[in-house]
């Protein structure tokens, strides 16, 4: 009697023991398939999933940037997207002769998208500020006088001038303002960037120039240097008149920029330098 109550309860015993053997065995059983599935314990999060993001390249800035400058910031351009042509006014004509020393472009007086100066060059032997192959360019005979007047701006003063930014093409100019635009409104842009077609740097005969004490950049600061007043005195000696005059900005269509020089031709540049007029006003009051 003893022995069969003694026997009952180690059944019982072995009974449940065998239960929680095998309920560990299918708890172990369960966890393993679910890792199977999914690579991850079942109780870890799934990681999120990142769409790829696309590497904007970043492209270097060709331009000058200038507050209440012609040229502008291109930082935030992207150049996947397509560009758009910027509307032009009725009461604009284009250029007859592009490729002529004395071509008139300005507001009025636009340049074709096609038109690109055959004798391009690049500017050795003077010391330029930006890298971009495009705009280390001028027509060949506006770079020999350039040379000249950097060379003459170190023989007579000591003065170490530095080309900026020169020829720009159509395509440069026309995402130029496109970024002016979406950066800062239409308004904006039209007072302060050329449109693509006006910028007088697509003649490849002007050039936007500074010197180490603007620390290489432009604004109308560099009218007051010492190297400023001397380009503004001397560079029609070479062929180049300070283009946008202060005070007239009515006439040029831009603000007082000591830092853009235009070519011109030794002769014509000193007739405009001595009339003390802009080339707007030279140019109506010769023909
Ligand atoms: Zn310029």
């Amino acid at each position: 009697m003893k022995n069969t109550r003694k026997y009952k309860k180690r059944r019982l015993f072995i009974t449940m023991a065998a239960l929680v053997l095998i309920l560990v065995v299918v708890v172990i059983y369960v966890e393993g398939r679910l890792k199977d599935e999914t690579g991850l314990p079942p109780t870890a999060e799934e990681p999120v999933h990142e769409e790829p993001v696309e590497e904007v390249p970043d492209k270097e800035n060709p331009v000058d940037e200038v507050p209440g400058g012609e040229n502008k910031d291109n930082e935030n351009e992207n150049p996947a997207e397509k560009p758009q042509e910027p509307s032009t006014p009725d009461d604009v004509n284009m250029v007859e002769d592009p490729a002529a020393i004395d071509a008139l472009v300005n507001k009025k007086n636009n340049l074709s998208s096609t038109y690109v100066p055959e004798d391009l060059v690049k500017l050795e032997g003077i010391p330029t500020v930006l890298e971009n192959p495009e705009i280390n360019q001028l027509r060949e005979t506006a770079y020999i006088a350039l040379k000249d007047l950097f060379q003459a701006a170190t023989d007579e003063e000591g003065y170490e001038l530095h080309a900026r930014s020169g020829y720009r093409s159509y395509g440069t100019q026309r995402d130029l303002y496109n970024s002016y635009v979406k950066n800062h409104g239409q308004a904006a842009a039209d007072k302060y960037s050329a449109k693509p077609g006006q910028s007088e740097h697509q003649t490849g005969l002007s050039m936007d120039i500074t010197c180490a004490a603007m620390n290489f950049q432009l604004d109308d600061t560099f009218g007051n240097t010492d190297e400023g007043k001397w380009v503004s005195e001397n560079a029609h000696r070479f062929g180049f008149i300070v283009r946008y005059p202060k005070g007239k900005e009515d006439i040029t269509g831009y603000f007082y920029e000591p830092w853009h020089i235009r070519y011109l031709g030794v002769e014509l540049a000193t007739k405009v330098y001595e009339s003390g007029l802009t080339l707007e006003e030279y140019m109506e009051s010769n023909m």
